[in-house]
């Protein structure tokens, strides 16, 4: 108790201490002023409040306008005043202390609704200021020889006098220091303008040279306040001088931030419904799937090709089983089958069963073997079956899976294979024909004994394309293209073609390929090859002999033909002299007393008699050149010689009956008279004669023209004119073939057999030379022929040589 009484003590006599200082404040919102509750407040009133607790002042505050605490000051009733702008006539009456607590500078400040940018657009106005403060000195003695204008100054007494005036139109701006912008006063409707004057700083001043530890005392607070960046000046700066929000600011931002924070929440809000609405159906459709998945599996379990099993890893405990399985056995259900099951392999229980499987891997030393049994179904039948043990995972759990597979059909098939081939073996090996194999790019894979025996060429020479080697080189390009052909279309093959034996030998092959299909895929060719050289020579007998049949078929169809021409043309043409005659002849006896009657009777049985003769001549002669019988008689002829008999036998009427309008004229020129021909003179005279018979016979009125001339130094031409009836182009083609009669013939009945031209043209080529025509209907025609001068060969003459 003693201890506190003197702890007491002690500190009452610490406050007794304490130096009073009394200290002035006026209304300069922000720095200084009083609050609403009547307290001094502002930025200098905190500072000032700072430094006494450091200094252990015990500061008392005085209120009053500017110019009354000047006065106090000055009376010694107040020791310090804040807030003081320098000026040298302050510093006249007031002590300084030497660190300025702020700087500031004199700013214009309107009303909002109007607006001062620069300083002339101050000329004329009224400007209000407080009284007694600097900015009242400045505007009534500097402002005017700062800028040469006049200005209407209104002084008031006070801070809130001065606003009353802004706002009540006494004044149209005021000036006041930088921080008024800062005031509460100052959010009413007031902005600053950016005119400024005067910058200077604010100290706190004391009465001249009275309180010196004072002003002492602050600078020494102010310069630790002012290196130090988390003083209590740089906080009262913060506090006092930034722009505070207006309450109407902060419930608009207070408004936007709760209108964002509510879109934020709901957005977010719409997003996490989305999120969970997605999420939702992610987990549906997985759900769906996973469902679609089983119902697949299942599917796929109960219907998959082979009866399936399924174990336990661990325990080998039969798990599932599939209905392949119950319809493979022929079982009812899968209760029959799961019972049943293990009777298959012998084992009369699921646990034995299950031992033999997990032997069988355990055997193996694998996780999956295969293996082939014969089981029985439930009918006793007993059939092949491949059974597949694989370890695997099902539904995440370990297990072991038996594939059962039905594999008689496979078993059967393969029996079966293995019988063609052992057949196709024996058939290969032991065939008389030579058999190959190609595979389906067409290369030869196989070839049997017989085949190496017929080509020579061995079994291994003749794989892949090395066959084409023993083809006969003028037949080897065709046979490869050939085949090149079918094997692009799959088409079977066949072609004959020679080879060529290592000795020489050649013989004819007759190869033959078919296109084989496995499962509907081309597989390759499999061939024959036939050695058919003996065959050949038959063939080429058979050949000749049908050649020759035809030929002889021919000649008897021509034998033929002719005879029916011959008997339906010449009928006529032989009846009728033969007519003549018999006629006639029956006629003579009842006229032998009337000599001029008898003598016409036998002129005209004559005639017939040569008319008859002429004709059968003219067969006989034909069947003569036909079976090769005419032989030549090569002479020298004396051309004009020839001529002349033509002539006299024409003369005596010999040939032919002639008309009295048609003039026959023979025409050999001088040069030839004598110019020694070497021919058959009978062949070339009977020529001459049918060409002139006929052109009389044609050729009612006119002239007959007979003639020969030279061309060249080789040939002969002789040449038949006359100026007939003429033939038609279409005629022309055919005059020359036996029997053939132009149609004109039709018409004008001439006497004829249709062979004169035919034995013509023979005797003609006979000797060596050509015939033509030259023709037209009614005007006339020109036969004329060539004949050589040089020696000349046919087959037909004894004597062969023909010169000049
Ligand atoms: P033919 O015995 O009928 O005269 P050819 O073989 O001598 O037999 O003549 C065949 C046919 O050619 C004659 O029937 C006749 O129609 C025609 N022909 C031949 N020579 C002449 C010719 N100079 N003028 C008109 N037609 C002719």
């Amino acid at each position: 108790m003693k201890k506190f009484i003197l702890f007491f003590l002690l500190f009452l006599q610490v406050l007794a201490y304490a130096k009073t200082v009394r200290v002035g404040y006026y209304d300069n919102e922000p720095k200084l002023f009083r609050n609403r509750y009547g307290k001094p407040d502002g930025f200098f009133i905190e500072l000032t409040n700072a430094i006494a607790r450091k200094e252990r002042w015990n500061v008392q505050y005085v209120y009053g306008s500017w110019s009354e605490l000047v006065n106090k000051l000055l009376n010694g009733e107040i020791d310090l005043l804040p807030d003081v702008a320098y000026t040298p006539e302050r510093d006249n009456i007031f002590s300084f202390h030497s660190i300025p607590v702020l700087h500031s500078w004199l700013q214009v400040y309107t009303l909002s609704n109007r607006s001062i940018s620069s300083v002339h657009q101050l000329r004329g106005k009224c400007i209000g200021v407080i009284k007694g403060s600097i900015q009242e000195k400045f505007l009534l003695e500097d402002f005017q020889n700062m800028y040469g204008f006049n200005i209407c100054v209104k002084i008031y007494e006070t801070g809130s006098e001065l606003l009353e005036a802004l706002y009540s139109e006494q004044v149209d701006c005021i000036l006041s220091s930088r921080f008024f912008q800062y005031s509460r006063d100052c959010e009413k409707n007031i902005i600053p303008s950016s005119v400024v004057f005067n910058s200077g700083s604010l100290f706190y001043v004391t009465a001249k040279n009275v309180h010196d530890e004072l002003l002492n005392a602050i600078d020494r607070n102010l310069q630790q306040m002012l290196n130090d960046g988390s003083s209590i000046y740089y906080r009262l700066q913060r506090k006092w001088f930034d722009h505070k929000p207006s309450f109407w600011s902060i419930i608009v931002l207070i408004s936007v931030i709760v209108a964002v924070v509510f879109l934020l929440f709901y957005i977010h809000s719409r997003f996490v419904q989305n999120i969970i609405n997605l999420k939702t159906r992610e987990i549906e459709y997985a759900y769906q799937q996973l469902e679609k998945k089983e119902k697949n599996y299942r599917h796929l379990f109960e219907n998959i090709i082979d009866a399936v099993v399924i174990f336990d890893a661990t325990d080998y405990s039969l798990l599932d089983i599939n209905e392949r399985l119950v319809r493979l056995f022929g079982w009812t259900s899968k209760q029959e089958a799961k019972r049943r099951l293990c009777e298959n392999f012998t084992l009369c229980s699921q646990q034995a069963l299950s031992n033999f499987i997990q032997e069988f891997l355990e055997k193996s030393q694998t996780d999956e073997i295969t293996v082939e049994r014969t089981l029985h179904r439930a009918d006793g039948v007993v059939f092949h079956a491949q059974l597949q043990i694989v370890r695997g995972s099902f539904n995440q759990r370990d297990v072991v899976i038996l594939f059962i597979r039905d594999i008689e059909k496979q078993k059967r098939t393969e029996q079966q294979a293995r019988k063609a081939t052992a057949l196709f073996n024996t058939l290969a090996l032991n065939a008389p024909v030579g058999i190959f194999r190609t595979d389906a790019s067409g290369k030869t894979i196989y070839v049997n004994p017989a085949w190496c025996e017929i080509t020579g060429v061995s079994d291994t020479k003749a794989l892949d394309y090395g066959w084409l080697d023993a083809i006969h080189p003028d037949d080897r390009q065709r046979v490869y293209r050939n085949w090149i052909d079918r094997l692009s279309k799959l088409l079977p093959s066949k072609e004959e073609f020679r080879i060529v034996h290592p000795d020489g030998k050649i013989i004819w092959v007759l190869g033959y390929a078919i296109p084989q299909f496995v499962d509907g895929a081309f597989d390759g060719y499999v061939g024959t090859m036939t050695d058919v050289t003996g065959l050949k020579d038959i063939q080429h007998r058979l050949e000749m002999l049908n050649q020759q049949f035809a030929e002889a078929h021919q000649k008897a169809e021509e034998a033929n033909r002719l005879k029916t021409i011959f008997f339906s043309n010449l009928s006529h043409e032989i009846r009728t002299p033969m007519n003549a005659i018999s006629g006639f002849a029956s006629l003579l006896p009842q006229f032998l007393h009337d000599h001029e009657k008898t003598k016409h009777f036998v002129d005209l049985i004559q005639k017939s008699v040569h008319q008859l003769l002429s004709i059968i001549n003219d067969i006989v002669e034909v069947s003569l050149i036909d079976t090769g019988q005419i032989q030549l008689k090569f002479e020298h002829m004396v051309l004009g010689d020839f001529f002349d008999h033509l002539k006299s036998l024409y003369d005596l009427d010999l040939y032919i009956e002639r008309n009295d309008n048609t003039e026959l004229i023979f025409q050999i020129p001088d040069s030839l008279k004598n110019f020694e021909l070497y021919t058959d003179r009978a062949k070339l005279q009977q020529i001459m004669i049918n060409l002139i018979n006929n052109a009389l016979k044609f050729t009612p009125e006119g002239y007959v023209l007979v003639e020969c001339k030279m061309i060249g130094n080789q040939t002969m031409v002789f040449s038949v004119k006359d100026t007939g009836i003429g033939i038609s182009l279409k005629d022309q083609k055919y005059i020359f073939e036996r029997f053939y009669r132009a149609h004109h013939s039709d018409t004008i009945h001439v006497k004829g057999s249709g062979l004169g031209l035919t034995i013509v043209k023979s005797y003609v080529e006979m000797l060596g030379g050509n015939i033509y025509v030259v023709s037209e209907p009614q005007k006339g025609s020109l036969f004329y022929f060539t004949h050589p001068l040089k020696k000349i060969i046919t087959s037909n003459s004894a004597d062969q040589t023909s010169m000049m």
